[in-house]
């Protein structure tokens, strides 16, 4: 990864494109930095968002112009895309316009899962194709792909779901749901209660990466996953998997040239 280099005012601005934990650990982790500033950008897609330390901005741009003026008027030293796997819209426009801008990008994104020994993985290319699998795997289905998601399945009367979200869904809804309020992080213990008491006989999930708790729980009841593939990363990405290895890159160049305090 090319560090930053860039000659900047000070304190540097780092500009983290968040909604993620690894958005918030790499906040919490910048905040004691001296001479560096963190300013965090949420979608306010929730209505009551877990904040980032530091200053934190809600909303989107207006696209990829719009981002562009807004790094160049706030003088942001370095980007962090730290936004979600399945977030590509956001993350194809922090690549046009930190470049635009002339802005240093690092996308910061957590790996993958990877299937274990006793996995009954399906992985899919999108939503729609794990919504046309379903009825061959299961019948009562855990899924857990996010409220934005929901509609994919609509037309899936052979089904009844029960999902997971932070807020709740917005219709077109399937036939037979039932709409469970949560937010994680989730314990293996309770992911197998859950998955037991409403017995759930097929797990959906995209490849988010992160905590294994459901995928576990999956394996131990001997339940089919379907696993919808991540989006391509923008062709010559500069990636970083860790929240430590963002923070190396930040320490790396001249617009952060320092260590935590
Ligand atoms: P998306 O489809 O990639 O982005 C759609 C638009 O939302 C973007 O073009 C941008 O609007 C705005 N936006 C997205 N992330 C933003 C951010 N961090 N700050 C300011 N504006 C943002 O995004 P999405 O999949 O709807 O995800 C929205 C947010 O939820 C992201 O921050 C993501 O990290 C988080 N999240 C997403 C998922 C998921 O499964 N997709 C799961 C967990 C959390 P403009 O074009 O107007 O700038």
């Amino acid at each position: 990864m090319p560090p930053v280099a860039r000659v900047t005012p000070t304190p540097a601005r780092v500009f983290i494109l968040g909604g993620t934990t690894e958005g918030r650990e790499l906040a919490s982790a910048c905040a004691p930095i001296p001479d560096l500033e963190v300013i965090s950008s949420l979608a306010g897609r929730t209505t009551s968002p877990l904040l980032p330390a530091g200053k934190v901005r809600i909303g989107g741009f207006g696209g990829i112009d719009g981002l562009t003026d807004y790094l160049r008027q706030e003088r942001i030293a370095a980007v962090v895309d730290a936004t979600h796997p399945f977030a590509a819209t956001m993350t194809a426009h922090a690549v046009a316009a930190s470049a635009q801008a002339d802005v240093p990008l690092l996308i910061l994104r957590r790996p993958g899962w990877t299937e274990q020994p006793g996995d009954r993985w399906h992985r899919v290319p999108d939503l729609a194709t794990a919504a046309k699998l379903l009825p061959d795997l299961g019948e009562r289905v855990f899924l857990t792909t996010g409220r934005q998601s929901i509609a994919a399945f609509a037309e899936v009367d052979a089904c009844w779901f029960l999902s997971r979200s932070v807020e709740p869904p917005a219709e077109p809804l399937p036939s037979r749901l039932e709409v469970l309020l949560d937010r994680g992080p989730f314990t293996h213990i309770g992911e197998l209660a859950l998955l037991t008491e409403h017995r759930v006989d097929v797990l959906v999930t995209k490849d988010s990466g992160g905590s294994t708790a459901k995928l576990d729980a999956a394996r131990e009841l001997g339940l089919p996953v379907v696993l919808v593939d991540r989006p391509p990363l923008p062709p010559s990405a500069n990636v970083a998997p860790t929240v430590e290895a963002a923070l190396e890159w930040l320490r790396r160049g001249s617009a952060v040239a320092c260590t935590p305090g």
